[in-house]
This record gives C-alpha cells, structure tokens and sequence, in this order.
C-alpha cells in the first residue's frame, strides 16, 4: 500500500509566506488573554515603535491592521485620497496590476504607465508626467517596490528623485510587502508617504497582519488637511479609529495575538542579525540563485541585472515547456513548493522565493530540487549544474559580512 505519509518537511520555497523561525513559532503558542486588560500596551507600545525600525523610519508612524497586505493597500489610498483623484502609477506584473484595479474601483482616476513585464517603474517617465502635471492634479504616485509575480526591483531612490526634480507634492505609497525587512529600505530618507508592509514575507510571520508606516506629511492630510470632504470611504481601515486607540497601547478591535506576539519575537530576531546583515544575506542567496539559473543555461524573468530582485527569482523555462507541470511534479514528488507563474507569464515561469528566514543550506535544497523537477519534466538542463554553480558562489561568499 503506497503510503500516505510524507517524510521529512516541506521546502517552502514561494515568495511568501516563508518559513516561520521556530522561536517564533513558540512566541505565538499563546493562550488568549484580555485584550483591554491594564498590562496589554505593554505589548503593544514597543511593537509599534520598533516596527518602525525595519520601515527604515523614526519619523513615520506604524499602524498594524488584522490584515493581509492588500488591505493595506486600500487603508493608504482610503485614508488619504478623495473620489476622482488623480495617482499616477506604473504596471509591470500582477500586483501591480491588482494595485491599480483597486485604485479604479475605489474611484480614483488612475494614470498607468505600462512597462514591460520583467521592467519596472521608469523615473524618468515619472518625472515627464508629474512635470506635465502643472497644477498638481495628481494626488499620489503609486509604486509596488518589489514586484514578486516577475522578480523585479524598482530603485524608489530614483522615484523620489523624479517627484523632487519635477518639483511635484504627490505623496509617494510604495508597496514593500514583499521587500520590507529583506530588502534596503528606507522610508525617511527616500521621502516615502506610505510604506506597506505584510506579516508572511520578511517578517518571517503568517500572513494575517498587515503593517503601514505612515509620513508626518500623509498624516496630516488624512487628519483633514486638504479641507475637501468628498474622501473615499472607510471605516474598518480608518487610520483615525487605530491612532486614538494604539496611543494608549489598545486596539480600535479585537487584536491578533498571537501575530502580536509573533512580531515582537521576528523584531527580537531582527535586531540580533541586525537589518545591514539581512540585506546582505538575502542579496547573497539571491546571486547564488542566479549563478544556478545561468548554468542551467535559462533566463530570469528580470530583463537586466538592474531590475534583479533579492527577495525572488522568475526563471524562465524553454519554449514548449510549461512551468506549472515543474512546479507541481517539484511539489508531488521532492515536497518542494516553488512559486506559480501568475497571469501573463503562467506556464512561462517558476519562481523560488528566496526571502526570510534561509540559508545557504536550505537554498541548495530548493535549488537542487528544482533542477531535479526540470529534469523529470523533460527540460535539458546539466544534472548537478546549478547546485555546483549556487554552492560554488556561496562558498566565496558568506552570508554575513565579516
Ligand atoms: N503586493 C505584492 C508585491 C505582493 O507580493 C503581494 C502578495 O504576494 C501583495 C501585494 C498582496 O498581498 P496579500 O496577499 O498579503 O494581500
């Protein structure tokens, strides 16, 4: 009888969620407790303001939502923007693509730059269309730093550049949710408005609670200062309601606790490996990763080395051959878990999440398990190739700089 138990553990290897540290796993073994209870902000107080820290902020403010990123989404737009309002955006892959379906259907009116799928945002195509914009009709530029459905990092430095050349008051939203506390970040110095985060990618919790870090500048506004009262509605996701609540260290409702408990121990876990060594550490993986695509003799998704992202890698597979199968056959037979090619490029990629909590180890598995999957698929790739090529690169390159 074939059995149905599955040795060994899964290697998680999408782009989110990623693997949860086993102490923080114990953290979030909580029983419940009262959430209104005079030792709660305790818990909350720190949380908020050392949240802050993986934003790259001590301006910003940090709010935490019951939430998936994409709520966070909308908490920004909502809270800041009123129906019929310009923002201007670029698309270049499926979040953000589903970032601008949200802006529509909130009713904003939405400017897309469309780039290549593999590109991502232009600044200097920002800078023409916000110096053209000469009564500042545009509200906010929209920017989804990592776009994980292809692999691409935009250069937000170079964004917020553009707005300042152009001479231009758009609030800047970036979506980090799948670069926040695995890739450079910083919200104070690039200006940034609102910056998005999610609990399941580089803060190596569930996916459940959704984090904002919010500018003095975007604040003010939300508080009323644009004077208009045709704001897009909200309730639930009323920055309001939290502030007045978190500052005596309470909730507006019912919190997570466990995902509060969870977070204070991904910050401990932080802070000891120190943010400058988790960037490193990710961008070394992620070159390994690329040494292993390139000896595989296949192509990333990212169309130049510039767009390479850190946090996941889109390999692209052999004309006539369909990813999906890879990554099913990776997931029935290796229990490997690779990520999906979504919309536009389905079929075309495979993508393995190289963010969180990893190392070189745990890489090498997904690299070699991918290769064998490609292998069983019919894809000619040299047996052994990229594992030789990723181990050789992370045997010169520690994780950590001395
Ligand atoms: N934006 C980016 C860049 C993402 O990678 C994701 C999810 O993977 C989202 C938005 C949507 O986030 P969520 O699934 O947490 O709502």
């Amino acid at each position: 009888m074939a059995a149905t138990r599955r040795p060994g553990r899964n290697h998680l290897f999408i782009p989110g969620p990623t693997n949860i540290p086993d102490r923080v796993l114990r953290a979030m073994h909580v029983p419940s407790e009262d959430h209104r209870s005079p030792g709660f902000p305790e818990l909350v107080k720190p949380l908020l303001q050392d949240a802050k820290i993986v934003f790259g902020s001590t301006a910003g403010t940090v709010i935490l939502f019951p939430s998936s990123g994409t709520g966070i989404w909308e908490s920004a737009l909502s809270n800041t923007l009123c129906r019929g309002d310009k923002v201007l955006t670029s698309r270049y892959g499926q979040f953000s693509h589903l970032w601008v379906d949200m802006a529509q259907r909130l009713g904003l009116d939405v400017i897309v730059q469309e780039e290549e799928w593999g590109t991502g945002a232009d600044p200097q195509k920002i800078e023409e269309a916000l110096r053209a914009d000469k009564d500042h009709a545009i509200k906010a530029v929209m920017v989804v730093h990592n776009e994980t459905a292809t692999g691409v990092t935009s250069d937000i430095a170079a964004v917020r550049k553009a707005l300042d050349a152009a001479g231009h008051p758009a609030l800047l939203f970036v979506d980090g949710i799948s670069s926040i506390g695995s890739l450079p970040f910083y919200m104070d110095e690039w200006k940034v408005d609102c910056a998005i985060a999610g609990s399941q990618k580089g803060f190596m919790l569930p996916a459940g609670l959704g984090l904002i870090c919010i500018s003095p500048k975007a604040l003010k506004i939300a508080e009323g200062g644009t004077g208009r009262n045709d704001r897009l509605g909200h309730a639930y996701f009323a920055w309001k309601d939290q502030l007045a609540a978190n500052a005596t260290g309470y909730f507006p409702y019912t919190p997570v606790l466990p995902l509060l408990y969870g977070l204070r121990e991904a910050l401990a876990i932080v802070k000891e490996e120190g943010l400058e060594n988790i960037y490193h550490r990710h961008h070394v993986l992620a070159e390994a990763t690329r040494q292993a695509v390139a000896a595989w003799g296949l192509k990333p998704c990212a169309k130049e080395p510039k767009w390479n992202s850190d946090t996941v890698t889109a390999i692209v597979v052999p004309e006539g051959a369909d990813a999906a199968k890879v990554i099913t056959h990776a997931y029935e037979r290796y229990n490997l878990s690779l990520g999906a090619g979504l919309s536009k490029v389905a079929g075309k990629v495979f993508r393995i999440g190289h963010l969180g909590d990893l190392n070189e180890l745990s890489l090498l598995g997904a690299i070699a398990g991918a290769e064998m999957a490609m292998l069983d698929c019919g894809i000619k790739v040299t047996p052994g190739s990229g594992v030789a090529a990723a181990s050789s690169y992370l045997r010169e390159n520690p994780l950590h700089k001395a």
